[in-house]
């Protein structure tokens, strides 16, 4: 995407009149801005269902309101408005300029919100991919090997935001000027309050940024359900604590526009890795439900000393279990039941729309450790799929070294354009072809390198290394290529 050469002129530090260099103070409150309204009306009230410990026989209503409570009453002893850690802005289009106040509004109060946890100040880029690259090479900033901050080469779609190499990127612009009038879509704000959260747990335990980070398991990173949850609740929740909208709730379909059945979004060890029946999202749906029930019960303190235990290399489960007082599996038992509930309640399968009835596998793995788990009923299969966490935490050539020498995998690795992310923890362990809709649409089957394409012949294929040694035992006849169509095993 050519964009000419805005971005001198663009690249700038947003100083704030009156301020010194070193001490920022907060941006006056805005309100709410036109086109912010939310689904929800929830208001930060206390609810007495929580007296009982991890009860199930509660609201969504209250489990929100609940959270809401004990969220902002935690962050009103905590902030610092003279925090000394700050938020750089670098703001570039398409953001309009009318929503820069927005955008400031949501960083400082991020900043001073989390101000104790923080030690860093934070790059805070908002407008286009290109406008993020171009920003990352002027100010020296690590980023990817596309220069980017996304771990792979995105092309710019306007509906993407990441937060990597400590870098918090949206590219969403936070809305339009219609009639003179500046609205916004909801989702945005949540967006980028949602993407400056991550940062904040990146800080409090560096070794899980995907970018600069050593981590490359959910022992060390936790779940995807957790950190992607807690990005959702704490997106929504936080445009609510600076009184810029209403906290917001969502419920995900398929790529037909179905809804998903609630058994499937109930199970958040199954979600685990990565789980794809919703493009992703179901780990961020069912995710900020249980961090409503985790802050509902615990408050926010205990929600991020989970993080600090884990940057202790307390793995997540023991992680867990010591902040929240309930063993993870215990955790995942309640929320079965809980979701379960609400979501039957809710009547979403008995609609037109309905839902696609989801029959678990009996198949499941013990993410945490990389282990089997006791139940599996063949121990043998995942030892052998899966690469131990001991190699997985130390080699950042993974690919390489944690897999069979005899397979020969190349240290350098080679990936034709297909966009997917290139993390272990990222790529889902399917168990057959047939599962590769969990990883992606009409994907064609992955070869090792490029030149093991050309010599199958699997033309279609996409070329990489990570998604071969990732899944290598799906390849029985050892070409180089698996999940080929045109090559079949
Ligand atoms: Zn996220």
């Amino acid at each position: 995407m050519k964009r000419g050469k805005f971005a001198p002129v663009l690249i700038f530090a947003l100083l704030l009149s009156g301020c010194s260099a070193f001490g920022f103070e907060e941006p006056t409150a805005l309100g709410t801005p036109a086109g912010a309204k939310s689904t929800g009306d929830f208001e930060p009230v206390l609810s007495s269902s929580f007296d009982e410990p991890w009860s199930t026989d509660v609201t969504r209503q209250e489990m929100i309101e609940t959270a809401l409570f004990k969220l902002f009453a935690d962050l009103d002893q905590i902030k610092d408005s003279n925090c000394q850690v700050k938020p750089v802005l670098y703001l570039g289009e398409p953001l309009l300029e009318e929503h820069h106040p927005l955008l400031e509004q949501i960083a400082f109060g991020m900043v001073s919100s989390f101000c104790d946890y923080l030690s860093e100040d934070i790059p805070v880029v908002a407008g286009s991919y290109e406008f993020l690259k171009q920003v990352m090479a002027s100010e020296g900033l690590e980023g990817d090997e596309f220069g980017g901050n996304c771990g792979f080469d995105l092309v710019q779609d306007w509906a993407s935001a990441c937060a990597v190499y400590g870098v918090a990127w949206t590219g969403i612009s936070l809305g339009t000027v219609r009639d003179g009038v500046s609205f916004v879509e909801e989702r945005r704000l949540t967006i980028a309050a949602h993407e400056l959260f991550h940062i904040v747990h990146d800080q409090i335990n560096p070794q899980a940024d995907p970018g600069t980070g050593s981590c490359l398991t959910y022992g060390c990173a936790g779940p995807v359900w957790f950190y992607e949850g807690a990005g959702e609740f704490f997106g929504r929740a936080m445009t609510q604590y600076l009184g810029l909208q209403n906290y917001a709730t969502f419920v995900p379909t398929d790529r037909n526009g179905l809804y998903l059945d609630g058994d499937y979004l109930s199970d958040l060890d199954f979600l685990t890795p990565r789980r794809n029946k919703a493009g992703g999202v179901e780990n961020y749906y069912s995710g900020q439900i249980a961090m409503e029930y985790m802050l509902a019960n615990n408050g926010l303190i205990a929600v991020l000393a989970i993080w600090e235990r884990m940057d202790e290399g307390v793995p997540f489960p023991a992680a867990f279990e010591s902040e929240m007082g309930i063993s993870l599996e215990d955790f995942y038992s309640k929320f079965k039941v809980l979701h379960s509930r609400l979501y039957d309640e809710a009547g979403y399968c008995n609609e037109g729309l309905g839902c696609e009835e989801w029959i678990k596998s009996d198949q499941t793995q013990d993410w945490y450790s990389g282990q089997n788990s006791q139940d599996n009923p063949d121990p043998s299969l995942d030892n052998e799929r899966l690469l131990s966490n001991e190699c997985l935490s130390v080699s950042a050539i993974w690919w390489a070294q944690c897999t069979e020498l005899e397979l020969g995998i190349p240290e350098s690795p080679e990936n034709s354009d297909h966009g997917y992310p290139l993390d272990y923890n990222m790529i889902a362990k399917i168990e057959s072809c047939d599962e590769m809709e969990l990883i992606g649409f009409d994907l064609r089957g992955w070869a090792v390198t490029f030149e093991a394409r050309e010599l199958s012949g699997a033309s279609q294929a996409n070329v990489s290394t990570q998604y071969y040694a990732a899944l290598r035992y799906l390849d029985t006849n050892q070409d180089g290529v698996l999940c080929s169509p045109q090559v079949p095993d």
